[in-house]
């Protein structure tokens, strides 16, 4: 591994006694999983003077955010939106710099509308459109009912589903019960909440459903893809494409990591960045294993399926809204597509399911998903031509992601991401699911890859007892006053 930057002061600080010898060594660190987190931590860390090599499975970076090109435009089969355009979203100085326009899709920061209520078109399976009025009444309603939920959540000690709750609010109160149409589009609130969590309401906690904390200034979808911001926070590191990790040992003195072809490499530290679903797997032979609490953390933490069916259209048939739904009895046979032409100009419906649906979707053929995804257009525009392309993501099944994001089960405590953050030894953690902040989204997996790298920096450097001769992981132009670090029992 070699050092790429030039630091007189860091030159100084990586030579150490060896015998009589002066030899000299930087710390280094092994970043496993090329993802936002992973190439977040190599930056920061290699901007740090440290050794660093990052350790990806697939044959490209990027993780759960995949554009595809294939269309001859950017489409994301994963992360699409930036939730949160405003100055306090870690992220949003690197788009900025980056100068990648977004189009906003929503003014409001709720978790239940990513797109103002006004910008839908929704329709019953027979096609026949839904008032706009009842679509705003009702998702009014939605929100009514919600609070309800809160009131039993507080009456009751145990944790139980969102689905379960609402059936109480219901029973409770039978005047917010909604019929015909509105019941319909009560459940395309739902459907769209269950993909928000990626899972399906009958499983996500409402003691924790809302935990997360929601930046303010809507959701930006990234209109250029979201590729650009991996490639550039990447330029000029150690990446090793094709190196699916099998094994990590960790020793006082350092940790090693072999790979599937059997080759090793070692380091002081390594920071993990694999997907939680990965984590499950139990495919990764930790050396010695992780301590219970942490094994208990990965088990007990939800992770969803939500899936990307695109269409690519010869020409533009479909009304100018940014979303097209379908309303039916229940949620899991509601639908929705995002229009793509509305926001970046390009002739392309995006069939987004979760839950349930999506892994049903997951056991067809490419062609059969985007058949059925065509065939619930159908329902709503029964002149609609068919797709000149198609892309299919399957995200639970892959094996370098088995899953979409993480969410909170019922019956388990939000602190599990903090805990699945916390490191063990020389072995520091990041990825969306040790965000308990920001979890499920590229912004939390984002901040956690920066905080990985710090903590794993304090911690190699105490252990050398170097850390005052070294630069803090935000770099050399960091201002002059930083504020002190005070805290009180
Ligand atoms: C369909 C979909 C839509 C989404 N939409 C949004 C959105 O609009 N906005 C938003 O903010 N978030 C969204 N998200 C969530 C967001 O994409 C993720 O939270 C974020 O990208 C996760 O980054 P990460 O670095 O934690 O994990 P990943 O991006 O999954 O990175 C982990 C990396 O580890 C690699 N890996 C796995 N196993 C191994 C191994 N054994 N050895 C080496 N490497 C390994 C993987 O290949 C991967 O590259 C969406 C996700 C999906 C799936």
């Amino acid at each position: 591994m070699e050092s790429r930057k030039s630091n007189p002061q860091i030159r100084r600080a990586l030579c150490y006694a060896n015998g009589n010898k002066q030899q000299e060594r930087s710390p280094s660190v092994i970043v496993i999983g090329g993802g936002m987190a992973g190439v977040t931590a190599a930056r920061a860390l290699h901007d740090a003077s440290f050794q660093v090599v990052l350790l990806e499975s697939r044959e490209r970076l990027g993780g759960r955010i995949h554009t595809n090109y294939s269309f001859g435009f950017p489409v994301d089969l994963g992360a699409s939106w930036l939730h949160g355009v405003c100055n306090e979203n870690p992220l949003a100085p690197v788009i900025g710099r980056l100068g990648l326009p977004l189009y906003r899709t929503s003014e409001d920061n709720s978790v239940l509308y990513d797109h103002d209520l006004e910008s839908y078109a929704l329709f019953d399976m027979d096609g026949k459109q839904v008032p706009l009025e009842l679509v705003k009444n009702v998702g009014v309603a939605f929100e009514t009912i919600l609070q309800e939920t809160d009131k039993v959540r507080r009456d009751f000690s145990e944790d139980m589903s969102v689905l379960r709750a609402l059936s109480i609010v219901f029973e409770r109160k039978p005047e917010l019960r909604l019929e015909g149409l509105a019941h319909k589009v009560l459940q395309w609130y739902l459907c769209r909440m269950e993909g928000w969590f990626a899972a399906d309401a009958d499983t996500i906690s409402v003691k924790c459903w809302d935990e997360e904390e929601l930046l303010p200034g809507g959701h930006g979808l990234m209109v250029r893809g979201y590729l650009p911001v991996i490639h550039t926070l990447a330029k000029g590191l150690d990446i090793r494409l094709g190196h699916r990790v099998t094994k990590i040992t960790r020793r006082y003195n350092g940790v090693k990591v072999t790979v599937e072809n059997g080759k090793t490499f070692a380091a002081d530290a390594a920071i993990i960045t694999i997907p939680l679903g990965v984590l499950k797997s139990k495919r990764i032979k930790f050396e010695p294993k992780l301590p219970d609490w942490k094994e208990a953390a990965i088990a007990d933490l939800g992770v969803g399926i939500e899936n990307k069916i695109i269409l690519h259209f010869g020409n533009v048939f479909w009304p100018n809204v940014e979303f097209l739904g379908v309303v039916a009895e229940t949620s899991y046979e509601c639908s929705y597509f995002l229009n793509l032409h509305k926001a970046a100009g390009h002739p392309v419906l995006v069939y987004m399911p979760a839950g349930q649906l999506a892994r049903d979707i997951e056991k067809m053929s490419d062609e059969a998903a985007a058949n059925f995804a065509f065939s619930q257009l159908k329902r709503i525009l029964p002149e609609a031509s068919s797709p000149i392309q198609y892309l299919v993501s399957r995200w639970g099944t892959e094996i370098d992601s088995l899953g979409s994001y993480s969410y909170d089960m019922v019956g388990k405590p939000h602190d599990l991401y903090e805990r699945l953050r916390v490191p063990v030894d020389n072995l520091f953690f990041a990825g969306e699911a040790t965000s308990s902040n920001y979890p499920g989204s590229v912004h939390g997996a984002y901040s956690t890859g920066m905080m990985a790298a710090e903590d794993c920096r304090m911690r190699v450097l105490e252990r050398y007892g170097e850390l005052d001769l070294f630069q803090p992981v935000m770099g050399e132009e960091s201002p002059m006053s930083i504020p002190l670090l005070i805290s009180r029992l």
